[in-house]
């Protein structure tokens, strides 16, 4: 068994209880040679989940105008969602002050309000898919990041489906439909233009097209092949560092070609067949296999894509936060890739640059308040309150008289 560390961050006890961890479970032999600093990433992952990593307190550091600090805010399945991991979400936050989220999977918001980000900025979301696990929050952003700082319209950017009905826009726009009461009722006390919400929808066949680019900042997709035509993966491209972001898929030919040698490569990795099959007490293993290997990746068609897009970072989610399935996506990955690598888990962070890549997990209380907000939410136009029909006021107690309304 050989584990070779290039870099000095590590303590010696940290080294020593890695290797009692590789030799109880019998990991295949690897070698650690990543090209750039990296710290703690590579044993962390090889621990399966039972290092604590160092911490990073939010809004207590500055971001440096070469450096990128991408945030999972959700890894997991549609089921179960736990207080512990919530479905897919991401963000990224650039030097220049941008940020981006991709996918809001049902959770996520509760790790996102935990960062108390500025939401004036969060005006940006790409969706791999419709699936709920990868859009389940929309709603929960489209309010709750209006109530706490967003003053302009939310675009959301996301590919077509096989037909009109099954795109990006239609599910949008649908879903804004049912949110009409919840926003007619906020606007006029919140910044009219912030319960906009604008859909770009683009063409799902896009083989690397770019669909956003503004502020140095280049956005280009590819299909990915899940389900049903339509999931897609993303690439963004700033200042000389890239991420990719992998929609759900199988192994396919467009990733491996667009997302090569890219600096941050998130990538699903689902569980095997048999791991499938028993978290989920499936009898049928032809399903199990359907799903984990042919509209999924199982883990050693996560490691082989990998080894062929050779990325300074590899990330896995889409994952189960239990030792024994983790433990066998581990094993899996390490039998076809044996380069840098991490299973990600809720509200790690890490920091890209050129030469470095960090990575820590985020730190907040349990119960936090809302993010304060800049001037320009302040004094965005707000078109009046709303009003309610006579026959409701009308209904009004006379046993309780509010304070005056103060004249502004
Ligand atoms: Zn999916
Ligand atoms: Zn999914």
């Amino acid at each position: 068994m050989l584990v070779k560390v290039s870099r000095k961050t590590n303590a010696t006890l940290r080294l020593v209880s890695a290797l009692v961890f590789l030799g109880l479970t019998g990991i295949l032999a690897h070698k650690l040679e990543p090209s750039v600093p990296i710290v703690e990433a590579a044993l962390a992952v090889d621990k399966a989940n039972t290092t604590q990593l160092p911490s990073y307190f939010p809004n207590t550091e500055e971001l440096k105008p070469d450096e990128m600090r991408i945030t999972a805010l959700g890894t997991g399945l549609p089921t179960p969602i736990t207080r512990a991991q919530k479905s897919t979400a991401w963000m990224v936050e650039l030097g220049n002050g941008d940020v981006f989220i991709f996918d809001i999977g049902t959770g996520s918001m509760e790790n996102l309000f935990g960062l108390r980000p500025d939401f004036s900025k969060l005006d940006k979301i790409f969706l791999s898919h419709l699936h709920s696990d990868h859009f389940g929050d929309l709603d929960a952003f489209i309010i709750g990041s209006w109530l706490s700082g967003r003053y302009t319209p939310l675009n959301i950017y996301g590919g077509s489906g096989e037909i009109p009905e099954l795109g990006t826009k239609a599910a949008v726009e649908a879903l804004v439909k049912a949110l009409a009461w919840d926003i007619k009722g906020r606007t006029g006390i919140l910044p009219d233009a912030g319960g906009k919400v604008v859909p770009h929808e683009f063409d799902y066949k896009n083989e690397n097209q770019v669909v956003y680019e503004k502020n140095g900042v280049t956005i280009k997709s590819w299909p990915a092949i899940h389900s049903l035509d339509g999931s897609v993966s993303y690439r963004l491209e700033w200042n000389g560092l890239s991420f990719v972001f992998g929609g759900d898929t199988r192994p396919n030919k467009w990733f491996i070609e667009y997302a090569k040698d890219a600096d941050f490569v998130i990538h699903e990795c689902f569980p095997t067949p048999e791991g499938l099959a028993a978290f989920n007490d499936w009898d049928s293993m032809k399903n199990a296999t359907f799903v984990s290997s042919y509209i999924h990746t199982p883990p050693e068609g996560f490691g082989k894509v990998m080894s062929a897009v050779k990325p300074r970072m590899a990330v896995a989610f889409h994952t189960v936060l239990l030792p024994d399935i983790q433990q066998g996506m581990l094993e899996g990955i390490r039998k076809t890739y044996d380069g840098p690598l991490t299973i990600a888990n809720d509200l790690m962070v890490w920091n890209v640059t050129k030469d470095t890549i960090t990575m820590r997990e985020a730190v907040f209380p349990d119960r936090v308040t809302p993010p304060a907000t800049t001037e320009a939410y302040q004094k965005a136009p707000r078109s009046g309150l709303a009003k309610m029909s006579k026959y409701i006021m009308d209904g009004v107690w006379k046993g309780f008289t509010p304070p005056p309304l103060p004249k502004e």
